[in-house]
This record gives C-alpha cells, sequence and structure tokens, in this order.
C-alpha cells in the first residue's frame, strides 16, 4: 500500500479524542487526522482546545470537556453525534499522575486517580457507546499503562487506577462486541511527556536502562499504534492491552 493510500484509511470517520490538548492525545489527534479522520478534540480549557484544534489543522474541532463530569460526558458525545450523524470511534485518553509512597496516600489523591482514570474513562465509553450501538460499529481505545500489569513503587493509586482501565476494556469488549464495537487498550511504557515531567531524573534513567529499546516512548510511537487499533487492520482485535513500552521490563 503506498503511502497515500495509507492516509486514506481514516477517511470520514468520526473520531473523539479526550485530553488531547497535548502529549498521546494531541500526538493521536494529529495521527487520525493525517489518516483523514474527522477529529473531535476535548480537553478541560475549551479555549485550549479549539486553540489546538486549529493548530493541528485539517478537519479538527476543539470541545470543552471535563471527563470527571458525568452530565457534561453525556451533553458532549450527545452534541458531537447530533452535529456529525454519529460517532465512529473513541480515545478515552485523559488521565492524571500523582505519585505518592504507600505511607503517605491519603483518600483524596484515590480519588482524583480513580476518579478521572477510571470513572472518567468509564464515563466516556458509556456515551460513546449508546451513540455507536446505532449504528452497531464503532472502536473504541483506552490508555492503560505498563505500570498497571506490574506495579510501580510510589504509583500505587495510578497503577492501580490503571490496571482498572485495562480491566474496563475487556468487560466492556465482552459486552459491546455483539454490537459491533471493539474495545482495545494501549499499556504505554514511559512516554516523553508533561505527565512524567516530575518523575525524578534516576528513576527516568532506570527505566530507559530498562528499556530494551534504550529511550523513552515518543508520544506518536503510542499515537500510530491507537490509529492502528482503531482502523479496519485491526477489524478481528478485540479486548486486547497492548504494550507500548520499547521493550521495558519493570
Ligand atoms: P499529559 O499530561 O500530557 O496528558 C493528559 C491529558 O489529560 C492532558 O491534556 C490533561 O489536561 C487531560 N486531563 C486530565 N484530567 C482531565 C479531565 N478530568 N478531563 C479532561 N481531560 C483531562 O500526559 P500523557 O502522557 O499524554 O497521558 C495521556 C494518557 O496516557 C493518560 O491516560 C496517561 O495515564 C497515559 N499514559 C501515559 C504514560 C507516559 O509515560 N506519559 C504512560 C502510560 C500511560
Amino acid at each position: 500500500m503506498t503511502d497515500a493510500a495509507r492516509a486514506g484509511t481514516m477517511a470520514g470517520r468520526i473520531i473523539v479524542v479526550t485530553g488531547a490538548t497535548r502529549g498521546i492525545g494531541r500526538a493521536t489527534a494529529e495521527a487520525l487526522t493525517e489518516a483523514g479522520a474527522t477529529v473531535v478534540i476535548t480537553g478541560r480549557d475549551g479555549e485550549r482546545a479549539e486553540r489546538v484544534a486549529k493548530e493541528i489543522g485539517g478537519d479538527v474541532r476543539g470541545h470543552q470537556l471535563d471527563v470527571t463530569d458525568d452530565a457534561a460526558v453525556t451533553a458532549v458525545f450527545k452534541e458531537i453525534a447530533a452535529e456529525h450523524g454519529r460517532i465512529d470511534a473513541l480515545v478515552a485518553n485523559a488521565g492524571v499522575l500523582e505519585s505518592g509512597l504507600v505511607g503517605m496516600i491519603r483518600a483524596d489523591h484515590v480519588e482524583r486517580m480513580l476518579g478521572t482514570n477510571v470513572a472518567g474513562t468509564i464515563a466516556t465509553v458509556q456515551a460513546a457507546a449508546r451513540v455507536m450501538t446505532r449504528k452497531k460499529s464503532g472502536a473504541i481505545v483506552l490508555l492503560a499503562s505498563i505500570v498497571g500489569e506490574r506495579g510501580s513503587a510510589g504509583q500505587t493509586a495510578y497503577a492501580a487506577s490503571k490496571a482498572a482501565v485495562a480491566s474496563v476494556a475487556r468487560s466492556a469488549a465482552k459486552e459491546l462486541g455483539p454490537r459491533g464495537i471493539r474495545v482495545n487498550a494501549v499499556a504505554p511504557g514511559l512516554i516523553e511527556t508533561d505527565l512524567i515531567k516530575d518523575l525524578p531524573t534516576d528513576v527516568i534513567e532506570r527505566r530507559v536502562a530498562e528499556t530494551s529499546l534504550r529511550r523513552l516512548g515518543r508520544p506518536e510511537d503510542v499515537a500510530r499504534v491507537i490509529r492502528f487499533l482503531l482502523s479496519d487492520d485491526a477489524a478481528f482485535v478485540t479486548g486486547q492491552v497492548l504494550g507500548v513500552d520499547g521493550g521495558l521490563v519493570l
């Protein structure tokens, strides 16, 4: 297949990416736009979402959405579906990371990790699935993490939230498969974004040394795998959690 043909593989698809004003979400919106999709990027700051949509160019719209606001999630997905007639795919990317040793963890910390990463993911999956069910077709990718599978000292609440996300992918895939909706997750290793900017340098260096490919991941490394999972090339793939970690062994 030529690059030109490959670039057209998502033509006409309406795809929502949450938390997409930077990092992996933004790179995913860019990769999907290159492939011809109409992308709706959402972020907590609506003006920023619109600005980033303009910067990306192509057929990209910006929308304000805090994924922890259940009522807003329902309303925004209804609005997007009404405007475009359907939603073909969702990338539930919005997430937060706060580190905290077991002895220091407080209830509000756990609530923030689970509220955004788990409840926010479930809310967006639910809202997207309601729309996709009408057409009996759709593809969803969630953002899990290698630390959800393997654990990480100092990240107990975050790792637990990401293990839950992988579990959401497997259960939602079982439930939504008969309605033509595929649900998968990616489990990135350490990716160079704002999310990891507060991690100590020695932790990052150790992780790179533990990574077979001996480098940090880039947002586009994850974005391209998400694009694959959303594409028809992955038409018979569902309920999977795919590592995008350069061979990181924790
Ligand atoms: P990032 O901090 O650059 O991006 C996260 C995005 O989510 C931001 O735009 C942020 O504003 C948004 N967000 C946070 N809370 C939100 C809310 N309540 N509503 C809407 N948007 C919200 O980090 P990133 O690395 O691009 O992270 C993207 C996803 O990838 C996250 O789910 C993260 O947990 C996951 N992930 C990242 C790494 C990594 O090493 N960077 C590794 C594994 C998994």
